[in-house]
């Protein structure tokens, strides 16, 4: 099973590729999550997308393609993988179609997380993680169960990305609407696409993407 989840930014795309790996032990391929590292380890990928991540721009659409198949490379064939944030651009679109062929990987699903994109700067800027884990969490909506504690590994300290400004999110969006929205004719002409109301609690989110899963 291949799907992608595709959304604007603070659609809920990694909170669902989180509880999809913790529950069908998917993986999940986040070009986010990716680059950050990178920049993180001063690699010279990660020296060319820090500044433009922190414009909010699209960083190149070969270096993400790139990683992205250097992580499929990674995985066993049978390990079903969730895109997140990927592919984000029409040439991107194309790779991975290329990628997915080369190693006989079939797209079964694209879901849309349908937003408001009023309510997306709340979420983002309420947004935070755990330092240690990952996990994700929102000051106001899905808060610790304790105080200062993540609920899944313990871990005290937490994390929020320095793109996640409301200035930034609104180049963001745009960055969505302009470059990423476009690409859904291209997975709809496929029958592909399953809309899903993203304004929705987590788990009736959570729910009807395992309805679609099931079909
Ligand atoms: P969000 O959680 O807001 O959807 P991501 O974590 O997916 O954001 O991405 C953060 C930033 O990383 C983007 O604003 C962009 O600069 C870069 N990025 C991530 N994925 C891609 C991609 N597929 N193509 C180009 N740039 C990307
Ligand atoms: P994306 O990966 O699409 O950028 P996230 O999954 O990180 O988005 O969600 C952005 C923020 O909004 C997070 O802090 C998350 O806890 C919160 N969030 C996600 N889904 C919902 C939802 N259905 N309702 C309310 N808040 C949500
Ligand atoms: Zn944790």
């Amino acid at each position: 099973m291949n799907i992608i989840l595709l959304g604007p930014p603070g659609a809920g795309k990694g909170t669902q590729a989180e509880r999809l790996v913790a529950e069908r032990g998917m993986v999940q391929l986040s070009t986010g999550d990716m680059l950050r590292a990178a920049v993180a380890a001063g690699t010279p990928t990660g020296l060319k997308a820090k500044t433009v991540m922190e414009a909010g721009e699209l960083v190149s659409d070969e270096i993400v393609s790139g990683i992205i198949g250097e992580k499929l490379d990674m995985l066993s064939a049978d390990t079903g993988v969730i895109f997140d944030g990927y592919p984000r651009t029409a040439a991107q679109a194309d790779a991975l179609d290329t990628l997915l062929a080369a190693r006989r990987r079939t797209l079964d699903h694209v879901i849309e997380l349908v937003v408001d994109e009023d309510a997306l700067v709340e979420r983002i800027t309420g947004r935070f993680t755990c330092a240690k884990c990952g996990a994700g969490y929102h000051v106001r909506f899905k808060p610790t169960q304790v105080a200062g504690v993540c609920d899944a590994c313990g871990a005290t300290e937490f994390k929020r990305r320095p793109d996640d400004n409301e200035a930034t999110v609104r180049t963001r969006m745009a960055e969505y609407r302009a470059k990423t929205a476009p690409i859904l004719p291209i997975y709809e002409a496929r029958g592909l696409v399953s809309k899903i109301d993203g304004m929705a609690d987590m788990d009736v989110v959570a729910g009807e993407i395992s309805a679609i899963l099931a079909r």
